[in-house]
């Protein structure tokens, strides 16, 4: 049964559950990619939590803070549907009783691509994720992938500062036209969700590619024709980078990377990724 708590409530759960608990950080507006979060939480431990956030801190002056979609209501049949245990969707002021003074830094894995493109985002992420885990001190949490430098950073986190919790990752679920499911899909027109479609594309692209240099230049050759031919979409980045480091690649990098891709699209910002392992050539 779903129990829906405050931040007392919350203790006192952690306080009944005798095996293994699983967190799912959220901002909530949760759909099909969020669902697949929670079933690999159930896979992966005997309770599950989720958290329903939208937190200030991790968005800029200008940003849709405002008017990000919260539909708790919706949020919480899903959560009902799914066995989430418990349901933990604090306001402002429970989370945040005063400004913080003291905040985590993401150091400069968190100040290029999306941190160059959204300064102190990062810092606000880790920040609540880490005040996350204090009150809920999971087992493991799981991300999904569709945020790969948010995964990155996260898993930075708690190898760093010692946390003590496990990193699950979940791949990006996409909707039947390739699209990465995202809470921000909401604010897109009809039009501009077709020309959304260029992502899945440019990430095909790559894919069909050989080699890094040719997949980040295929990628980015489908991403500037998207932008030649539809006015409202506008690429921020398509870099190919070391997954571990989110360096860019060199032209014949060898091991695990991430293609990661940002556009503006209208008025609304998609990123979406995807992981790619390059291997030597064959001496044969
Ligand atoms: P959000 O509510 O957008 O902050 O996302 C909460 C969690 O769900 C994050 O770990 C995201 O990476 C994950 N997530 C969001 N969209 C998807 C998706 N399409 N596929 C997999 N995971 C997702």
């Amino acid at each position: 049964m779903t129990r829906v708590v405050d931040t007392a409530g919350l203790a006192r759960w952690r306080e009944s559950v005798t095996g293994s608990v699983a967190l799912v950080p959220t901002m909530g507006a949760l759909h099909d990619g969020h669902r697949r979060l929670i079933a690999r939480a159930h896979e992966i431990a005997d309770a599950v939590a989720m958290s329903i956030f939208v937190n200030p801190l991790q968005f800029g002056p200008g940003e849709d803070f405002e008017r990000y979609p919260r539909d708790l209501d919706a949020d919480l049949e899903i959560c009902r549907a799914d066995g989430v245990d418990v349901v933990f969707a604090p306001d402002q002021s429970e989370m945040y009783p005063r400004e913080p003074e003291v905040t985590v830094s993401a150091g400069r894995m968190g100040t290029v691509f999306e941190g160059a493109a959204r300064p102190g985002h990062f810092d606000g992420v880790l920040t609540v994720v880490a005040k996350l885990f204090q009150r809920v001190r999971p087992d493991v949490a799981v991300f999904g992938q569709k945020d790969a430098q948010q995964l990155a950073l996260v898993e930075r986190l708690v190898t760093d500062l010692d946390l003590g919790v496990r990193i699950d990752s979940v791949p990006i679920v996409r909707d039947a036209d390739g699209l990465a499911l995202s809470s921000r899909n909401r604010y897109l027109s009809a039009r501009e969700r077709e020309t959304a479609l260029a992502l899945p594309r440019a990430i095909e692209a790559a894919r069909s590619a050989s080699g890094a240099q040719a997949a980040q230049d295929a990628a980015r050759a489908t991403l500037a024709d998207a932008e030649r031919q539809h006015p409202e979409f506008s690429l921020d980045y398509a870099t190919l980078v070391d997954r571990a480091t989110f360096t860019e690649c060199p032209p014949d990098f060898r091991g695990d990377a991430v293609l990661v891709l940002a556009a503006r699209v209208g008025a609304t910002r998609l990123i979406d990724n995807a992981s790619l392992h390059f291997v030597g050539q064959s001496l044969l």
